[in-house]
């Protein structure tokens, strides 16, 4: 056993001076994903800063028109929250269909964008792998890589990153506030998450010792026309092989605005804007459904047990698409209702 300290301040400035003080500390919440890895001897933290107490809990309207959702309000605060039911329903979804209602209790908006990808290798610290010891090896790519990524992987890592709320934000156009020693800053989700190249372990553009305090919602919701469409080797509780965030905009039968946004084939949500703008102006059909799945996947690289995501994704894209145009948001194999009723029974 690995032994650690461990502290709980009470406000934002005494946590990120904690944090900037130890190289090895870390931060933890729910403890959903962190909690595994330190059992696992994935990661080893001298130091744990507790931020449970801080003062992130809130979700409020911005001035923009947007909703705050502050870093640790939990997933299932956010699933059931009446104005993102009503406005955001595709980050609702997503959520849902994601883990179990114990670990979405548990969980926290903050610790959802920073969980670590579920390779198999990553987990096992007897197998050489970049992420988790950088210079050792990557055991996925000529190993068993059924999860893996068909986009943006590179020759050091081909890890998905794991979450479905993370998809729906990106979809979304969301922002993540930061607070670090030196001050605070806002990132686009998109430049959030990393791609592996050279350097696997690390995730995100997040520095080491900065605090996620809140993620952003713009005003447009997609509220309309949006489906998160999830494919997954059991019906619950797994993670995604391919999902798919589709959201649009319509006038009539004509596509206004589109979003399409994918989870479980590549090291972050992928987004891709020239498929979306081939969307744009078009009227709701297969075609330029099928054109924007061509975009989307005309970089994909299969390996020996994960090359049917190509296929699978492409069929997912243009199904994700019809199910928004149609007013279909339910994913693989129920609808938001029915996960509602689960929870309240
Ligand atoms: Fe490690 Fe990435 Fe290779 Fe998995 S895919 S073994 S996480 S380097």
């Amino acid at each position: 056993m690995n032994r650690f300290t461990y502290t709980r301040p009470e406000n934002v400035a005494d946590a990120v001076r904690s944090i900037a003080d130890s190289d090895t500390a870390k931060f933890i919440a729910g403890g959903t994903n962190l909690v595994d890895l330190m059992k696992s001897q994935v990661s080893r933290p001298t130091h744990l800063i507790d931020i449970t107490r801080l003062p992130l809990h809130q979700i409020e309207e911005t001035a923009q028109g947007g909703l705050r959702i502050g870093s640790l309000v939990s997933n299932s605060e956010v699933a059931y929250h009446k104005v993102v039911e009503r406005r955001y329903p595709l980050l609702a979804h997503a959520i849902l269909s994601g883990a179990s209602a114990q670990l979405r209790n548990a969980a926290t908006m903050g610790g959802n964008l920073l969980q670590r990808t579920r390779c198999y290798y990553f987990y096992d610290v007897g197998t050489p792998c970049n992420k988790r010891e950088p210079g050792s090896g990557c055991s996925a790519i000529q190993g068993y890589n059924r999860n893996h990524a068909i986009l943006g992987a590179s020759d050091q890592c081909i890890a998905t990153h794991p979450s479905d709320m993370c998809v729906a934000l990106a979809a979304l156009g969301a922002t993540v506030q930061v607070i670090g020693k030196n001050g605070a800053r806002s990132i686009p989700f998109s430049d959030f998450h990393r791609l592996p190249g050279e350097t696997p372990h690390l995730d995100t553009n997040l520095l080491r010792d900065e605090l996620i305090t809140a993620v952003e919602l713009p005003s447009k919701g997609f509220a309309e026309h949006f489906t998160y469409l999830k494919l997954r080797d059991r019906a619950s509780y797994a993670f995604a092989l391919v999902s798919i965030a589709a959201a649009l905009e319509l006038d009539g039968n004509t596509i206004k605005d589109a979003r399409i946004a994918l989870g479980g084939v590549a090291h972050k949500p992928w987004r891709d804007p020239e498929a979306e703008s081939v969307l744009i102006g078009q009227t709701v059909s297969d075609e330029p459904f099928r054109s924007a799945a061509q975009i989307l996947l005309r970089n994909a690289h299969g390996y020996r047990h994960n090359a049917f995501k190509i296929d699978l994704t492409g069929r997912a894209v243009v199904r994700a698409l019809q199910q928004a145009a149609n007013q279909q948001p339910a994913s693989q194999h129920g609808d938001h209702a029915g996960q509602v009723a689960e929870q309240q029974s």
